[in-house]
């Protein structure tokens, strides 16, 4: 039998940590590796399998489009982009959608709308302020908006016009903004940050703020959205619309693309020749988009990742209260971070493999579970009956 693992290591850049397992077949919240080991998906591919893993629909909708027509390019017009930008504009309201290929894209794409929309209407404004914690991507535009050192730091330097300040805090964005300022850029709920939930009213006092000043407020809802927080989009709990969203991740089922969707006043400011992609509004990863977003609504998903998040919480509010490790539990939905006392998330994480759970050590004290949004209330049982096995086994704090 093959080594996969040696062979990885011979060929591939060496820049992921990756768990020591080859994952070969999945089906719904499940995978199986090579040696035929099941495991429950708690990671969800970080949560882009929003509905599992061989979903039918999905499947079906990749099958169909692949035998029709796999790709075009954007110099001609295609059916499936054009049927899941209405779909999207349905489901959001905003009147204009724009598609790439990745959330990292989507962040590019809504930088610069928002420097061309300030070089339009507000004098020449491009700054853009974020938050520190925040992850927008790795590219150089979306690296730069992130507030993270440690991913800036060995790649500097980084575009100009980015300011971060902390999380959750509105009157740092209002002391941060000057008249070069042009968009707010936040997270929702920050997630590579590790699963942080801002106070009830801090969006909305940041949109106010924005409407005040003139500035765009620009979400990213990579993470965040396709219904994982219990509704489609985050910002539909926060009672607030922002100008800009940026989607990615769980928007084609498992399909790489990402989206950008935004006021048709501002995406107005694009004009042909200012952005592009190659591959953005793909008929293949359209098609799939279609059939997961059709499914989620149909399926009313977000519905049930805001019942399954509660009883996802209620599971990891038991183990807060048994083990002197887990010192918090935060989240929504099914987005949700166990926090630890100390460093163990790796040896947690590990341990969790052993006994046949997937979860990701999004901090080095936290662990992170993303798992599809049609996980069942058995699943997450099982999954938090072998999380707590591996909590207790871990050393308790010293
Ligand atoms: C994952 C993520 C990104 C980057 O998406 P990629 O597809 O990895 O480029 C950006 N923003 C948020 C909030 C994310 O979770």
């Amino acid at each position: 039998m093959t080594d996969w693992i040696a062979e990885e290591r011979r060929y591939l850049f060496q820049n992921y940590a990756r768990q020591p397992v080859v994952l070969v077949r999945g089906q719904g919240t499940r995978v199986w590796d090579d040696q035929g080991r099941e495991y429950l998906d708690f990671v969800g591919g970080l949560a882009v399998n929003v509905l599992g893993h061989a979903h039918p629909a999905v499947a079906e909708a990749i099958r169909r489009q692949a035998e029709q027509l796999i790709h075009v390019s954007n110099l001609y017009y295609s059916v499936p982009m054009i049927e899941l930008a209405r779909l999207l504009s349905e489901v959001s309201g905003f009147e204009r959608v724009f598609f790439c290929n990745s959330g990292t894209e989507a962040v590019e794409a809504a930088i610069k709308l928002a420097r061309r929309w300030g070089r339009d209407t507000k004098g020449g404004a491009y700054e853009i302020i974020a938050a520190r914690d925040s992850f927008h991507g790795r590219t150089l535009g979306a690296l730069a908006a992130t507030g993270n050192a440690r991913y800036q730091e060995p790649f500097e330097p980084l575009p100009p016009g980015f300011l971060h300040v902390p999380w959750n805090d509105a009157e740092a964005i209002r002391a941060a903004t000057t008249p070069k300022t042009v968009a707010v850029l936040l997270e929702p709920i920050q997630g590579e940050g590790g699963v942080n939930v801002p106070s009830p009213g801090y969006l909305a006092e940041v949109r106010r703020w924005c409407d005040e000043r003139g500035l765009l407020l620009i979400l990213d809802e990579i993470q965040t959205g396709m219904g994982r927080t219990g509704s489609f989009f985050a910002f539909e709990q926060e009672r607030i619309r922002p100008d800009v969203v940026c989607l990615a991740k769980g928007l084609a089922g498992g399909v790489p693309i990402g989206a950008v969707l935004a006021r048709g006043e501002v995406a107005a400011h694009f004009v042909p020749g200012d952005h592009g992609t190659t591959f953005g509004g793909n008929p293949l990863a359209c098609a799939a988009g279609v059939a997961t977003v059709r499914t989620i609504i149909e399926q009313r998903l977000p519905e049930r990742a805001a019942r399954a998040g509660e009883r996802l919480m209620a599971r990891l509010r038991e183990l807060e209260d048994r083990l002197p490790l887990v010192t918090e539990v935060r989240g929504r939905g099914l987005m949700a971070a166990v926090q630890l006392a100390r460093d163990a998330a790796a040896e947690v994480t590990a341990r969790c493999l052993e006994r046949g759970l997937l979860v990701n050590a999004v901090r080095p004290n936290a662990i992170r579970l993303l798992p599809p949004l049609i996980v069942t209330d058995e699943e997450i049982d099982r999954a938090c009956e072998i999380l707590a096995a591996a909590l207790a086994e871990a050393e308790p704090p010293k």
